[in-house]
């Protein structure tokens, strides 16, 4: 997944991308994670994206993510809401790994830490479930190099 200005993801299955019937299969970022929270851009409330993106992180908190990052209080109450969207993805596919991109990935480990903590917590009576959160090898780029790699594939 891409955690940046908004959320992104993509399911990889066999080396191939699951697109669903409409090719919007893995559009996680607007998996309603607060019944009538904020609007999102889409007309729903309460998207991951609206509640996690950093575009409206800046816009609800006033600064840039990358300083509110910086806030272990803050991330400490942010990750509840990262962690919430991540388990949707992760109970209804059951992931090996879940991979995050992005600008909000580049706190590194002062956000995955606290933010496989919080997933351990709201899974506790799932005892068994994997929780292999990772950030992106490639971190910005990610992106880019996943759209080259699905042109050499067509
Ligand atoms: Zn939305």
């Amino acid at each position: 997944m891409t955690l940046s200005t908004g959320i992104g993801g993509g399911i990889v299955q066999n080396g191939q991308v699951w697109r669903g019937a409409d090719s919007y299969g893995g559009e996680i970022g607007h998996l309603t994670i607060h019944p009538g929270g904020p609007e999102c851009l889409c007309g729903a409330r309460g998207c991951f994206e609206r509640m996690c993106g950093g575009l409206w992180l800046e816009r609800d908190y006033g600064r840039p993510a990358s300083e509110l990052l910086q806030n272990p209080e803050f991330v400490g109450g942010y990750v509840v809401d990262l962690a919430l969207g991540l388990k949707a993805c992760i109970m209804l596919l059951n992931p090996a790994r879940i991979v995050i991109g992005g600008g909000i990935a580049k706190a590194g480990e002062a956000l995955f830490q606290p933010l496989r903590e919080e997933l351990r917590k709201q899974i506790t009576s799932w005892s068994r479930a994997r929780i292999d959160v990772v950030p992106a090898a490639l971190g910005d780029d990610s992106v880019l190099y996943g759209a080259l790699a699905l042109v050499e594939r067509n």
